[in-house]
């Protein structure tokens, strides 16, 4: 059965205090959202400890934004995923394009990271995503079936039941710019497709999609009514608790 996710991807904000105020506030309203929406939040990796502790008895899910790609040693400055395991992570982020796009984080990485984390256990997050010049030249569709099949088709069927895809595309991440309903629609159906023609249309019907870019309260009802639309990785709105389950109560 697919299962219907809102995370939050705090990006770099907030201080540790910030960080705990804000948890709780998630942590006290997450009774409202309905038993089937599971809520994550992914703070910065100083906060984890923290975090975790604030929301300790709430249903809200702990992720990190990130994880190396060794599994421990000389790698100064890295968090291993065992690391984020024993801070109380459940998930991971990983391949979101603001790391593609700044710190060199590669398809071959990734794969790495994917391994790293399902063998601790953590359940992943892994966006894909065109950038404009790649949507103004029509090439979205390629790009991310490109991107999901260079990281995924190296896992197997039973790795799939860890793993979640977050379709952002880089145009809107952050610019207030949302893909239409259609657009995101369409893309979903197409990782969808992407994913049955590996491990069959059960998985690829398991599979939970999110969207993320600039979803917000006041659209986030029409992208999740969409078929492949599964919920939301979602940045700027999930620094405001209200407005983060205002978009979990948007199914
Ligand atoms: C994100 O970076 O994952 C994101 C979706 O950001 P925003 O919601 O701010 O566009």
């Amino acid at each position: 059965m697919r299962k219907y996710i809102v995370a939050g991807n705090w990006k770099m904000n907030t201080t540790v205090p910030e960080g705990v105020e804000l948890a709780k506030a998630v942590a006290a309203k997450a009774g409202e959202v309905p038993a089937n929406v599971e809520l994550v939040v992914a703070p910065p990796f100083t906060h984890l400890v923290s975090v975790a502790e604030a929301l300790k008895g709430s249903k809200v899910a702990l992720s990190a934004q990130n994880c190396a790609d060794h599994e421990k040693g000389a790698y100064t400055g890295e968090i291993a995923a065992n690391m984020l395991v024993s801070a109380g992570c459940s998930y991971t982020i990983l391949g979101h394009s603001e790391r593609r796009q700044y710190y060199g984080e590669t398809d071959e990485k990734l794969v790495e990271k994917v391994k790293l984390a399902l063998a601790n256990g953590l359940k992943v997050i892994l966006c894909v995503g065109e950038n404009l010049d790649e949507r103004e030249a029509g090439k979205h569709f390629d790009v991310v079936a490109g991107q999901t099949k260079a990281v995924l088709y190296n896992f197997t069927a039973e790795d799939m039941k860890n793993i979640v895809i977050a379709y952002e595309p880089v145009w809107a991440i952050g610019t207030g710019k949302t893909a239409s309903a259609e657009q995101a629609e369409e893309i979903h159906a197409c990782i969808r497709k992407v994913l049955a023609d590996k491990f069959g249309a059960q998985v690829a019907e398991d599979t939970t999609i999110l969207y993320g870019g600039s979803c917000k309260p006041s659209n986030a009802k029409e992208l999740f009514a969409q078929p492949d639309i599964d919920g939301g990785l979602i940045g700027g709105a999930a620094l405001k608790a209200d407005d983060f389950i205002a978009i979990a109560l948007s199914f």
